[in-house]
Order: C-alpha cells, then sequence, then structure tokens
C-alpha cells in the first residue's frame, strides 16, 4: 500500500477541521454548558449531539467486534461513499475502478465529485478476476469499489479474488457489505488488521430494519477513520438516529430471527419462481433479494404495478436484460406476489 499521505489528497491531510464546542470540552463531568450557544429549555432536543457517537459506538463495538476508533458513523452508508471521493479522489485528475454492474451510487457520487469511473464487467456468473480489475488501474486510480453481496446480482464475489485486489492493489479497496447479514460468506471485518488499505462499508438499513433512521457505517484503521471524521459535518448524526440505532443494537437476536426468516422466503419464492412460465433463470443470491430473468421484464413488470406489487426492473443495467431484482417481503407479501404471477397470462 502507498502511504496514506500519498493517497490523501494535498487539501485534506493538511486540513484543520472545524472545532465544535463539544469537541472542546470534553472533560471531567460539568452541570453548566454555556459554550454552544444552545437553548437552555426544550429538553430533551436543545443540545447538540455527540459529535463522535460514542456511546452508540460502545454498542456497536460489541455487536461486531471491531474497536471503537476504527468506526466512522455516517448519515447512510451514502454519506460514507461521498467522503471517500473528497478524501482520496482529486476531481480531474484521480480517477477509481469499480466492477459492473453494481450498487449506481458509486458512479453518482464520482459524477458529482468529477471523478473518472472506470468500470470492469463481470463475467457470465457476475465475478470478477483481481487481475482484470488491477489491469484497468494507472498511478491515477485512488480506489476501488467492491460490493459483496453485490446488488443488483445478489451473489457473493469469490472471496480469493477479493484478498488478491487487497493485496496487490496499492491504494484504498472499498468493500460494501450492506447484506452481509443475509450472506453465507464471512464479513472481512477479521481482516482489517491484515489490510490496512481495507474499508469496509456497513448500514443499518438492510438486515437492522432501520432504512428511515438513515445510518451508515465504515469501518477501517485508526489512521482513516480519523481522516473520515476531521471531514465530515460536525454533527453528521442526529441524537434520534443515535438513540434509535442503540435501541435496535441491543436486540441482535431479534434481528437475527428475522433474518432467518427472510432467508427462509428467499427460498421460498426462489423454488416457486423456477416453475414459473415466465421465469426463465433465478441468479445465485446472498442477500435479501433476488435478480430473476424473465421472458418479458417490462411487461410482468407493469402488470404487477397494476396489481399495485411494485419489483425493481434492472433491464436496462449492464448484464441484467431483462431481469426484474425481487425484494423479500413478509410471508402475506411474497405469497400475493406469487399469486399474481400464477395469474400471468404469457
Ligand atoms: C441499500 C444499500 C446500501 C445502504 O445505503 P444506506 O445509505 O446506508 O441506506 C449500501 N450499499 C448497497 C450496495 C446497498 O444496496
Amino acid at each position: 500500500m502507498k502511504s496514506l499521505e500519498q493517497l490523501v489528497r494535498k487539501n485534506i491531510w493538511s486540513l484543520s477541521p472545524y472545532s465544535s464546542a463539544r469537541d472542546e470540552y470534553s472533560g471531567k463531568e460539568a452541570h453548566v454548558f454555556l459554550d454552544a450557544n444552545e437553548n437552555p429549555y426544550n429538553q430533551p432536543f436543545n443540545r447538540y449531539p455527540d459529535p463522535l457517537q460514542r456511546d452508540l459506538k460502545k454498542v456497536l463495538s460489541k455487536v461486531k467486534g471491531v474497536p471503537e476508533d476504527m468506526i466512522f458513523l455516517g448519515n447512510g452508508s451514502d454519506e460514507a461513499i461521498d467522503l471517500t471521493y473528497r478524501i482520496f479522489c482529486e476531481p480531474k485528475k484521480d480517477n477509481v475502478v469499480s466492477i459492473s454492474p453494481t450498487y449506481g451510487m458509486y458512479e453518482v457520487c464520482a459524477d458529482i465529485n468529477d471523478i473518472e469511473y472506470h468500470k470492469v464487467l463481470l463475467d457470465d456468473n457476475f465475478q470478477f478476476q483481481a487481475s482484470s480489475l488491477l489491469a484497468a488501474c494507472d498511478e491515477n486510480t485512488k480506489v476501488i469499489w467492491l460490493c459483496s453481496p453485490n446488488n443488483p446480482t445478489g451473489n457473493s464475489l469469490n472471496r480469493d479474488e477479493i484478498v488478491k485486489v487487497l493485496s496487490l492493489f496499492e491504494g484504498i479497496v472499498v468493500v460494501d457489505e450492506a447484506y452481509i447479514d443475509f450472506a453465507m460468506q464471512q464479513s472481512l471485518r477479521k481482516e482489517l488488521t491484515r489490510f490496512p488499505n481495507l474499508i469496509i462499508l456497513q448500514t443499518m438499513s438492510k438486515a437492522w430494519g432501520s432504512a428511515a433512521i438513515r445510518l451508515g457505517m465504515a469501518f477501517a484503521s485508526h489512521d482513516i477513520i480519523n481522516i473520515y471524521n476531521k471531514v465530515k459535518y460536525p454533527y453528521n448524526v442526529n441524537l434520534l438516529t443515535q438513540q434509535q440505532a442503540a435501541k435496535a443494537l441491543a436486540d441482535p437476536y431479534e434481528t437475527d430471527k428475522r433474518v432467518k426468516i427472510l432467508i427462509q422466503e428467499r427460498e421460498r419464492l426462489i423454488v416457486s419462481f423456477r416453475e414459473l412460465p415466465v421465469c426463465e433463470h433465478i441468479y445465485p443470491t446472498d442477500a435479501n433479494f433476488f435478480l430473476a430473468r424473465m421472458t418479458d421484464a417490462q411487461s410482468v413488470y407493469d402488470y404487477l404495478v397494476d396489481k399495485g406489487i411494485i419489483v425493481r426492473n434492472r433491464s436496462n443495467v449492464q448484464l441484467c436484460h431483462n431481469c426484474l431484482r425481487i425484494t423479500i417481503g413478509t410471508k402475506t407479501e411474497n405469497s400475493e406476489l406469487l399469486s399474481a404471477l400464477r395469474q400471468y397470462a404469457v
């Protein structure tokens, strides 16, 4: 790996971050706070929240087995994705390399930040070769984006190839694990100390059922996390979100139970889809959704919309021609989808 100083933009490396009242005072017990121009009334929301979300990180650290100082929290994973560009990539000069198809936000954020985005097409099994990703890199490639399990394909990427990229690439490798709790494959969290260039993204939005609170996490070396913390908005995660996330995380068994039901339902849906005349192929999945190639995705999509059932038509995505992406719902919702599709006349 190149040194962080070589990888981080010069202006960011030398940045003196904004220092909030809450940053400057974190000493011993105090009871009169006249330092932040807050209103003394209207408790409990009159005070600024902890900019470093320390209470929440304590809980997360236990659940995830990652030290608190190796965790960044943001307004959804989307914030961590955007910050990654702003930290490492010089507009109009640097570039990133990504697999395709994958999650659309990596490319949108590259466009917003004026960073070149190089795509390397996955093979017919939606897998990649480390060598072809590395061949797409040049001296200005700062970041490689991987997503496993991948969206919209659903499959986990080959772990040996991910490890090859981590070992051979001199820049930052982001592995987005938004769907890892549904996967057979293990998270890469245990590999953080082995690979200082690894950044793992996870989220409360999927397995934890908390998309509305907007809480995304990045796990990385302490040095990388420090840079994220200095570039983020001081109060990027509001107090309600911090409290609600801690509450959800306090009951991991409940989440486990729901994840198991969703995986069972996924398998049930897949078995039934295989028997539908309109379904040509189901791709392997490790997520809370699956990709199905249909005889005519658009007409099935329109038919379902007419019945008030919305799935995602991914036909315009590379390698996903005629594919629908189906999110696993409750048992009742899944049964309604199936019975609608059984009534569909080809
Ligand atoms: C859903 C999803 C996320 C979650 O994004 P949030 O901003 O945390 O809600 C991240 N990455 C991928 C690949 C996703 O599909």
